[in-house]
């Protein structure tokens, strides 16, 4: 007797992203997984007596989207942390107002921490520092996080606490900002790691718990079903936090982890399942201190390790020399069965758009910056670059594999204003990038956010679109993105997410 479905979803206008066929009415899910793909009768013929009934109302199913670049434990944080992103403090003086407030509920010694500002969308078009943050309290170490999470600020008591002083020398990785008599100014380049492995930032578990909670809210809220976390000191006691997170179900959504480079060795051997699984190997490659870091050598041997040890690589890389970097070591890696990932790409002019094709790289890329940060772009990128900056358009026509992410929390992770923007190359406040070939269809965009974000973690027979088979992680929204006017693409809101067959969000 053919398997009864667990429950039927009728009347919806499904858009499957699965080439065998691309549309329908209805869906039947069978435990975690979709049973059949159909018309409203032919869906409605399976169901037996105990098979629940969802009306979709005329709405589109799509398969659950796949942030295939977010940093979850950060975002998690954020969620507990003073909000500085340039839309809520658009200068110096504003972060200042907002964090002496904020500064009001923290009890005196314990850190103030606050997030997302971007020196270059400021109206003084610099960093803030230990000045600036000095006013708002002698007795609160204040730290303030830059939105690509490159930079971070400490005021006077926060230098003090972290140990960094005019004696203290720049760590290999990255510069302590000082000013000319060689006093710091409080502004850390690349030195996440370094405090992280001097802080004792009091953060308690439950305060983490809280902001898993939240983000894993805001996640399915989105219609998220599945995540690559990419952080680059991923080890098995992250692992482990994910497992043990993942068990108590306050993290609904699927995780494939990325390891951190270094690290990988660690890794190898732990199973995983369809709940938590491993990704890429992580390498940042940043131009933060002038030149390339890790230089050529280090990061093509960290490359090789990684290969060897059974990990594809996936490298973080904005300047247009670090895409080249990447592109030239990946190209003379060895092809695992899942691909090698270039992530961002962000300034990618012609001859460095070639070399990314020939490397065979994928491109894991995030059209919510064009959206977010597009102001700020116009007002600091050179004029010949702006037209290949996320090049979405040209990189896909030249076939290379394209893979959309929030990098959350440098971004929002809601897929819709970063698709909108990767439609239309519109920011937030409807100003136009140049060069009309770097857009997309939207038909492109939601593959890219979906299948795509598959293919780039090598589960495409599991997830990215509905079809028998497949994980039951689906998505109701409230327009049909192919028939609107695509200025309301930003504003499409999810109304059911479903993961494993199971209702996880329901919107009003
Ligand atoms: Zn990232």
């Amino acid at each position: 007797m053919p398997q009864q479905p667990d429950s039927i979803i009728l009347n919806a206008n499904v858009l499957t992203m699965d080439s065998a066929g691309p549309t329908g009415q209805a869906v039947a899910v069978a435990g975690d997984r979709i049973l059949a793909v159909g018309s409203n009768d032919e869906i409605r013929s399976l169901a037996g007596p105990d098979t629940r009934e969802i009306d979709g109302q005329g709405m589109t199913l799509l398969p659950g989207f796949i942030d295939s670049h977010i940093h979850l434990l950060s975002l998690a944080r954020t969620t507990q942390e003073l909000d500085c992103r340039p839309d809520r403090a658009s200068s110096v003086a504003a972060i200042a107002h907002r964090v002496f407030e904020w500064a009001r509920i923290v009890p005196p010694g314990e850190w103030v921490r606050c997030y997302g500002y971007d020196h270059l969308a400021l109206d003084e078009s610099r960093h803030p520092t230990r000045h600036d943050l000095d006013v708002i309290s002698p007795r609160h170490p204040v730290r303030l996080d830059h939105r690509s999470g490159h930079a971070v600020v400490l005021n006077s008591l926060g230098l003090q606490l972290a140990g960094i002083n005019a004696d203290t020398p720049d760590p290999v990785e990255g510069v302590i900002e000082r000013d000319e008599s060689g006093e710091p100014t409080g502004v850390l380049l690349e030195m996440a790691g370094y405090l992280a492995q001097r802080v004792d930032w009091g953060r308690s578990r439950n305060k983490m718990a809280q902001g898993v909670t939240a983000a894993n809210r805001l996640l399915l809220s989105y219609g998220i079903t599945s995540l690559q976390d990419a952080g680059p000191e991923n080890g098995p006691e992250r692992w482990q936090a994910f497992r043990d997170l993942i068990d108590a179900e306050t993290l609904q959504a699927r995780v494939t982890m990325m390891a951190g480079a270094g690290r990988v060795h660690e890794l190898s051997a732990l199973p995983g399942d369809d709940w938590l699984r491993q990704g890429h190997a992580k390498i940042v490659l940043t131009m933060s201190t002038g030149a390339l870091h890790p230089s050529l050598e280090e990061f093509s041997e960290l490359a090789a390790q990684a290969c060897q040890a059974g990990f594809p690589v996936a490298v973080h890389c904005v300047e247009e020399e670090t895409v080249l970097a990447a592109a030239q070591v990946i190209a003379g890696l060895p092809k695992l069965s899942v691909p090698h990932r270039i992530e961002h790409c962000s300034e990618c002019p012609p001859e460095t758009l070639a070399a990314v094709q020939s490397s065979g790289a994928m491109v894991v890329t995030q059209p919510g910056l064009v959206h977010w940060n597009g102001p700020g772009y116009r007002k600091n990128v050179s004029a010949d670059l702006q037209p290949h900056l996320y090049p979405i358009g040209a990189l896909a026509s030249a076939g290379i594999g394209v893979v959309f992410s929030s990098d959350s929390p440098v971004t929002n992770p809601n897929p819709w204003p970063a698709i909108y923007s990767a439609v239309t190359r519109k920011d937030h406040q409807s100003q136009e990038f140049p060069r009309d070939a770097n857009k997309v269809g939207v038909a492109d965009a939601l593959r890219m956010y979906t299948l795509s974000g598959a293919e780039s973690e090598g589960t495409q027979t599991e997830k990215g679109s509905i079809a028998p088979g497949k994980l039951a992680d689906l998505v109701l929204v409230d327009a049909d993105p192919l028939a609107i006017d695509p200025e309301g693409l930003k504003d499409i809101k999810a109304k059911m997410t479903m993961i494993g067959g199971k209702r996880v969000w329901e919107g009003r």
